[in-house]
């Protein structure tokens, strides 16, 4: 899968450091997530001009309950199932090697921090944190948390009011009095300013850029490798498919995200990854 001249590329640059990645939905297909668009996705089953919107949920939410909290429960049931898988876990290597500077992520399963990597951008937020929305004050959900939730909601969809009392419990008032949600980024909100303004300035001083499992369909996410690009850095993309930004390239990788990070690290160590 890693053809000469890539490997060449990574044994001679990688070990200088400074490489950055930008990870999407499809690192995380091996760990069990499906990517949302396309078939068998959630996207498929739940129309996003309704679901992906926060005034679509609420609205939904005041006629028909049970609908919101069936598209939560399997939303949470993917993403609670899932663990790190190999890529994700290489990469936290590669950062523990000072090889990786950061990742930057569209997703929000929180599985690039579970592996162990600890600069993460997050763009799309953190389905595993909520926050206010009046102060921006954030709390962590923690995992077993999540979970007696889940059970919750699954237990009793059809109860109004007693879903209000659990969503009460679970989503509580902040101390400025404003309501708590989750801290994920929904179709047509803005991106946190200081992500997105973190992520370029990673982007500044970047030696490669791995595009990691991306269609690169989500803006403002899209524009970073071109960014990258004008600021000088090699692009590496990695991907069963071609995207838009492929073109732009120097090398493309064409293989799944666990499959081909395995290779990267034989490349670096001369040792399979155990
Ligand atoms: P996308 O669904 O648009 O594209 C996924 C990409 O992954 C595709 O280009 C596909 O070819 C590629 N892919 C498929 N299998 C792969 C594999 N085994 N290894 C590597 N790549 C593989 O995803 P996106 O570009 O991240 O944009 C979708 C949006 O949906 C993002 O904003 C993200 O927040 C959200 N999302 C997140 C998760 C998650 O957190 N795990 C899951 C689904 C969607």
């Amino acid at each position: 899968m890693l053809t000469p001249k890539v490997k060449e590329y990574i044994k001679n640059n990688f070990p200088k450091g400074d490489v950055v990645c930008l990870t999407g939905a499809g690192i995380s297909l091996e760990s069990g997530i499906p990517v949302f668009r396309g078939k068998g996705g959630l996207w498929e089953r739940y129309d996003p001009q309704i679901y992906g919107y926060l005034e679509g949920l609420s609205s939904l939410f005041k006629t028909t309950p049970k609908k919101v909290i069936d598209f939560v429960v399997d939303f949470y049931t993917l993403i609670l199932k899932a663990s790190p898988n190999p890529a994700h876990r290489i990469l936290s290597f590669l950062e523990r090697q000072a090889v990786l500077k950061s990742i930057i992520t569209q997703n929000i399963d929180n599985l690039h921090q579970e592996a162990g990597s600890r600069n993460v951008i997050e763009l799309h937020g953190n389905a595993y944190r909520i926050r206010c929305s009046e102060c921006f004050n954030k709390l962590i959900l923690e995992k077993e948390r999540l979970k007696e939730f889940i059970k919750l909601l699954k237990k009793y969809r059809s109860r109004r009011i007693r879903l209000l009392k659990i969503l009460a419990r679970y989503f509580p008032r902040c101390g400025c009095g404003g309501r708590f949600r989750i801290d994920v980024v929904l179709f047509g909100e803005n991106l946190s300013d200081s992500a997105l303004a973190e992520a370029y300035r990673q982007l500044d001083n970047c030696r490669t850029l791995l595009i990691l499992g991306t269609s690169l369909e989500v803006y403002p996410a899209a524009n970073l490798p071109f960014y990258a690009k004008e600021k000088g850095a090699k692009i590496i993309e990695i991907n069963p498919q071609p995207t838009s930004f492929s073109e732009y390239c120097d090398y493309q990788i064409r293989g799944p995200a666990s499959k081909v990070m395995l290779e990267i690290f034989k490349c670096l160590t001369n040792q399979e990854y155990a």
